[in-house]
């Protein structure tokens, strides 16, 4: 039987492992950290648990497809909710706007904000479905080494309508024009890392996916769907080597020969699902590589971002279980994430309180808070910085709740740029991976395949299709695949 490595646990390598296993092979993964599951993992601490890395649950169908791949359904595994409202937008002068899930309601709440946008959001979204449908079912499953790939009936009849080169920016525009619905249509964009006027309007697809599909929940947080998938893949024979990273790679022979802390291994086939640089850079000898130094300094990088993770003993009024603090703003908060990387000025920040949807994130009658602000990758993160943002952050967030928090705090952790770089072996300590601009989407990315060593692959947030869980879990299924084809093809 052939034996594949996979390097990382985290959700791509997972996807991955489940389905080289399903295929036939022995898999094995190895993972630096004590836990699985990469950036989707947990920790509990003074009757708290928090998820560390997402929180919002988009693209529902993504994830069906794969566990079907298995004869799983999503309930299967676990019991996922829907959120009402989706989400809410806090605005200057703290006025609030809360999405809700039936799309009447939210074509009403358009409608209530500028006259003529509830027809408008109907158009918009009617072309926002068809890239979707075109990009989601059919695109991103291509594995982006052939321009060809790109070619296909849907997307010649389509080409125009897909909007691969108008900007995603100019395209709300044309829809809509009170700011906070432009920025409510242009904040999905943010989960992809770029401005959106450096976005591709293709990716209005996101759009269908937060405002049509709508925001779901796992209960019990992400590590649930990890869980999900360890087990397909446990069943289908995977076996999980954590606490054991890997620290080279070399080819020799036609075989991959991996060295881990513990062990020297031959293998046939390898899937490496750790950040791609460090995997070029730290792990393969330079013949090896697919790409310079320089090639990575020349990326964009998606955001990094300082965290806080908060254990508070008390109820929070006006929160929802997603709260985007849209305050401040947006241009000046991105030009110093993009253009002129610093930390912010007057930051834009999300707050996740799940214990709002979940009691078993947090002990009865308090509150779990998971705050976000995205900073620039690469930036020092002193903790004085820490404790500086931690205070202006808190003084919006009490001001809008109305509510004593900083005198509540049970548990405090804060977690940015350096510990990602710690934890995951993160280029310039990036949250996300690699921005999602035109330059660097498709066929554009980091590619899949090592060009120097035979049935070796990337998988992950850096290669296609990019950041974000429900690509994550595709680049897995894709990057398997081709592995799976490659071995096929050598019978
Ligand atoms: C704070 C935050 C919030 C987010 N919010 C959302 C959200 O709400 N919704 C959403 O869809 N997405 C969100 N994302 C993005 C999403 O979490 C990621 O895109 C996705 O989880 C990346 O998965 P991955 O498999 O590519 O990488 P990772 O999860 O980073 O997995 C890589 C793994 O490789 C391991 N590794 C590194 N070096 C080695 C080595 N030498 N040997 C062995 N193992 C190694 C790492 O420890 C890690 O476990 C968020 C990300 C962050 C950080």
């Amino acid at each position: 039987m052939k034996t594949v490595g996979v390097i990382g646990s985290g959700i791509s390598s997972l996807s991955a492992a489940a389905i080289v296993a399903k295929a036939g092979y022995k898999v094995n993964v190895f993972e630096k950290n004590e836990q699985l599951g990469g950036r989707m993992r947990q920790f509990t601490e003074s009757g708290f648990t928090f998820d560390m890395g997402p929180s919002w649950y988009w693209m529902p169908d993504v994830f069906e497809k794969f566990f079907n791949n298995f004869n799983y359904t999503t309930s299967d595994l676990y019991h996922l909710v829907t959120l009402d409202p989706g989400f809410q937008v806090i605005y200057k002068n703290s006025e609030s706007i809360k999405i809700p899930y039936s799309w009447d309601k939210l074509l009403d709440l358009f409608e209530s904000i500028e006259t003529g946008a509830a027809d408008n959001l109907k158009k918009f979204m009617s072309g926002a479905e068809y890239k979707y449908m075109v990009g989601i079912n059919n695109l991103v499953y291509k594995p982006g080494l052939s321009l060809r790939e790109l070619i296909t009936p849907e997307t010649i009849k389509g080409f125009f309508k897909l909007q691969l080169f108008s900007s995603f920016s100019h395209h709300v525009r044309k829809y809509f024009k009170d700011e906070r619905l432009i920025s409510l249509m242009e904040f999905p964009i943010l989960f992809l890392g770029a401005m959106p006027k450096d976005t591709p309007a293709l990716y209005s697809l996101m759009n269908y996916s937060g405002l049509k599909q709508g925001t779901f929940y796992p209960m019990g947080g992400f590590k649930k769907v990890i869980d999900g998938v360890v087990k397909i893949a446990t069943e289908n024979g995977v076996e999980f080597f954590p606490s054991e990273p890997v620290t080279s790679i070399n080819y020799d022979d036609n075989l991959i020969k991996i060295q881990t802390e513990k062990r020297h291994l031959k293998v046939d086939g390898l899937i490496a699902g750790a950040d791609y640089n460090h995997v070029e850079t730290k792990l393969l000898p330079t013949q090896f590589r697919n790409y310079k130094n320089e090639y990575w300094e020349s990326r964009t990088f998606a955001p990094s971002c300082l965290l806080f993770y908060l254990g508070v003993n008390k109820k929070i009024n006006n929160l929802e279980h997603h709260n985007l603090f849209f305050d401040e703003d947006f241009d000046m908060h991105s030009n110093e994430i993009y253009t002129d990387p610093k930390w912010p000025s007057k930051p834009l920040f999300y707050v996740c309180c799940p214990s709002k949807t979940d009691s078993s994130v947090a002990p009865e009658g308090k509150e779990n808070l998971f705050i976000l602000m995205p900073i620039a990758a690469g930036l020092e993160d002193s903790g004085e910085a820490r404790f500086e943002y931690f205070e202006k952050l808190m003084q919006r967030l009490e001001k809008f709740t109305q509510t004593d928090i900083r005198n509540n705090i049970e548990f405090q952790k804060s977690y940015c740029v350096s510990d990602f770089e710690k934890d995951y072996n993160s280029y310039k300590g990036n949250a996300y991976g690699l921005a999602n601009i035109l330059a660097q989407t498709a066929n554009l990315k980091p590619k899949i395949k090592n060009k120097h060593i035979n049935n070796f692959y990337y998988t992950g947030q850096l290669t296609v299709p990019g950041p974000g869980v429900p690509p994550a879990i595709i680049s897995g299924q894709v990057a398997a695949n081709e592995l799976i084809k490659k071995f096929r093809a050598q019978l």
